[in-house]
């Protein structure tokens, strides 16, 4: 049966360009209210003067899905708990949460300085923690909760250069670990996804036959199994174009 989320409230980050753009679009095509969150400015040229998440949100508008835009930066606690708070208020509820939001301070690690290391940890380890703790409480209250984190191969097993990211996205499997168990009585569930895609994140990587196969979109029917109903839970999930595959299940209930 075609995963629906209708009635459920998503919060994607970093969904004005990229993954996170292909997950809101999917998300609300599958009925969910989706908050397109995205931290920056108006862009040039197509969107004018609105910014990639208004962008992202009048894309979804126009096709009959209902979503808002956000501005938060995941990387300010004050930020991510107003966001969730105005979520819950025009919708009543955040079920779902997909932290997607992220940045590339990529060097040598005879080259990082600490502020590379800080801005990296900031945004995806410390982003990630301050999406979840706001939209913890609300999920242990209701009984329900889905929670993706973006992950990478990245912190698995190291790229050249990602000393930070690395660490960061290694962080991330950490948290999942934690919250999966924690989260458990109270029918919340939480995986990461380690994803390969075409993004401005990985053009540089790839070879441009590998990029023009991997959309940004065929990664989020994996995003969407592990928001659904039927999620397992404590899963790191790599996916790439058209296929995905489970790299490592620690619980396959619900699979
Ligand atoms: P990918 O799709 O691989 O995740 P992109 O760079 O295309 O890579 O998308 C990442 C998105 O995350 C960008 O749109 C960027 O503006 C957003 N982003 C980066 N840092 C933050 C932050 N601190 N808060 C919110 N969004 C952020």
């Amino acid at each position: 049966m075609a995963i629906r989320f209708d009635g459920r409230v998503a919060i994607v980050t970093g969904a004005g360009n990229g993954l996170g753009r292909a997950h809101a679009l999917g998300l609300a095509s599958r009925g969910a209210k989706v908050v397109v969150n995205d931290f920056g400015g108006a862009r040039d040229g197509t969107g004018g003067s609105l910014s990639p998440a208004e962008t992202v949100v009048e894309e979804i508008r126009k096709a009959g899905g209902t979503a808002m835009a956000d501005g938060a930066d995941v990387s300010n606690f004050e930020q991510v708990t107003a966001m969730v708070e105005r979520a819950t208020k025009e919708w009543g509820s955040v079920d779902l949460l997909c932290a997607n939001a992220g940045i590339l301070r990529d060097k040598s690690f005879a080259k990082l300085e600490v502020a590379d290391w800080a801005k990296v940890l900031d945004v995806h380890l410390t982003g990630s923690f301050y999406c979840c703790k706001a939209v913890w409480a609300g999920m242990r209250e209701r009984n329900y909760g889905r929670i993706v984190l973006t992950t990478s191969s990245s912190g698995l097993f190291g790229n050249f250069g990602q000393a930070n990211y690395g660490a960061a996205k290694a962080g991330m499997v950490g948290l999942m670990n934690v919250l999966a168990e924690e989260g458990r009585k109270n029918n919340i569930k939480v995986n990461t996804i380690s994803p390969t895609a075409a993004t401005r994140m990985t053009e540089e990587l790839l070879p441009p036959q590998a990029l023009a196969l991997m959309k940004p979109e065929a990664i989020t029917p994996a995003v969407e199994f592990l928001l659904s109903e039927d999620a397992p839970t404590r899963t790191i999930m790599g996916a790439g174009a058209g296929s995905f595959a489970v790299i490592r299940v620690l619980e396959t209930e619900g699979v």
